[in-house]
């Protein structure tokens, strides 16, 4: 008997645990899931190890620790002029991933359709899901060598019953950073049908070449219908510290509030003041890791062209996406289910990020988040069991 209940029984295990699981089981490495393999900055560190050794162990403030919420709106102040009440305007959540879900849970009715950009994160879907509603995916389309969102498209799917959109610029997995026209344009389509936005901007800072990141709140219309969700964790290569936030006016945010408070009550302590600490003082260090980020998508996107792929530009994110079929290949989920064990090496089909899957089917996803060596020995490998 399926014990698991009928709105969750679509979904398996995530792509990330399968692909990771084989990665270990291989020894193959791991450019499927997202995470780097070093650390952050170091002041940050020892704030945390400080912030233990000085008793910061307990259950902070529901809405997080108020030196974050401080520093998270100092920042958003700074880098796009948009200012958030740090008292009622800033959340403090476990991840970016429990910003979402609280946020498609608390404002989002059952029955109401949430609009997707696909491929589409995964835990998009879920969060929909759990809130009983409907998701109505809307599929990218091609632009140049990479990928923006389908206005007409976008426009069409809009119902009376639509609730939501989420957006995700830049965008996992495709690494397209959305330009400033096209997402000016969503913007007043959001405005014109008065919807909600959700804009999960984990990848902020992640922008390569000239590619500069928008903050969909500062468009015009915008700031009061906006959740803006980001996180410390590819920011600051900090992915196992789970700690993110959601930016909104007063009465989202109470609604995000509502239901976080009853999914983790508060996340990590002492963290969150790591986190301050870093948001405050290592711009620096951040616009660093992404030079050395660029410098590893150059590296990874030419040999990957090397051995025979078709490689999309990566204007942002961790990740860039191969087209498989020169290869010969037909099938993205076998071809990742086989590249560890053949090449040592573990990559994340595009295909599961959808529901539309024959778009994407020779479509999959490297991550290049990885240091130089790492990096080298992963082209190495490659190299040796695809090239001719
Ligand atoms: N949104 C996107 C687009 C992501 O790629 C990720 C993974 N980092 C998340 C949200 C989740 O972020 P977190 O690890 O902070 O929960
Ligand atoms: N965001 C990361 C990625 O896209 C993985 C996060 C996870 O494992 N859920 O690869």
């Amino acid at each position: 008997m399926n014990q698991v209940v009928k709105r969750l029984q679509p979904f398996t295990e995530t792509i990330f645990a399968t692909m990771t699981a084989r990665a270990v089981a291989h020894r193959a490495i791991n450019l499927g899931q997202g995470f780097p393999d070093s650390d952050g900055p170091s002041s940050m560190l020892d704030t945390a190890v400080a912030q233990i050794r000085a008793g910061s162990n307990q259950y902070g403030p529901g809405r997080g620790e108020s030196r974050l919420r401080e520093a998270i709106a100092r920042q958003r102040s700074r880098r796009y002029g948009i200012d958030y009440d740090p008292a009622s305007e800033v959340l403090v959540t476990v991840g970016a991933t429990e910003a979402i879900t609280a946020t498609v849970l608390g404002l989002v009715e059952p029955g109401s359709e949430v609009i997707l950009l696909e491929p589409y994160y995964d835990a998009y879907a879920a969060a929909i899901a759990l809130a009983d509603a409907v998701r109505i995916p809307v599929p990218l389309k091609t632009s140049g060598n990479s990928w923006a969102p389908d206005i007409a498209a976008i426009r069409s799917a809009i119902t009376e019953k639509t609730s939501m959109i989420i957006l995700n610029s830049p965008h996992n997995p495709t690494g397209s950073v959305f330009g400033a026209a096209d997402l000016a344009e969503l913007a007043e389509v959001v405005v014109e049908h008065d919807l909600l936005l959700l804009s999960d901007e984990v990848y902020e800072y992640l922008t390569f070449d000239a590619s500069t990141h928008t903050a969909m709140a500062m468009l015009p219309g915008m700031r009061e219908r906006t959740v803006t969700v980001s996180s410390a964790a590819k920011t600051f290569n900090a992915t196992g510290w789970k700690t993110g936030w959601a930016l909104a006016p007063a009465p989202l945010l109470d609604a995000v509030l509502k239901a976080k408070q009853f999914m983790s009550y508060v996340g990590a302590t002492p963290f969150q003041a790591a986190v301050a600490h870093a948001l405050d003082a290592e711009e620096s260090w951040v616009t660093e890791m992404v030079s050395g980020l660029q410098r590893e998508r150059d590296l990874l996107r030419e040999v990957l062209l090397e051995v025979g792929f078709e490689v999309a530009a990566s204007q942002g994110t961790y990740f860039l996406i191969a087209d498989i079929s020169p290869l010969g290949y037909e099938d993205g989920v076998e071809f990742c289910l086989q590249l560890p064990e053949k090449a040592g090496v573990a990559a994340i089909p595009v295909q599961v990020f959808t529901d539309y899957p024959e778009l994407w089917q020779t479509k999959v996803r490297f991550a290049f988040c990885k240091q130089p060596a790492t990096m080298a020995e992963a082209a190495k490998r490659l190299r040796e069991a695809l090239g001719s």
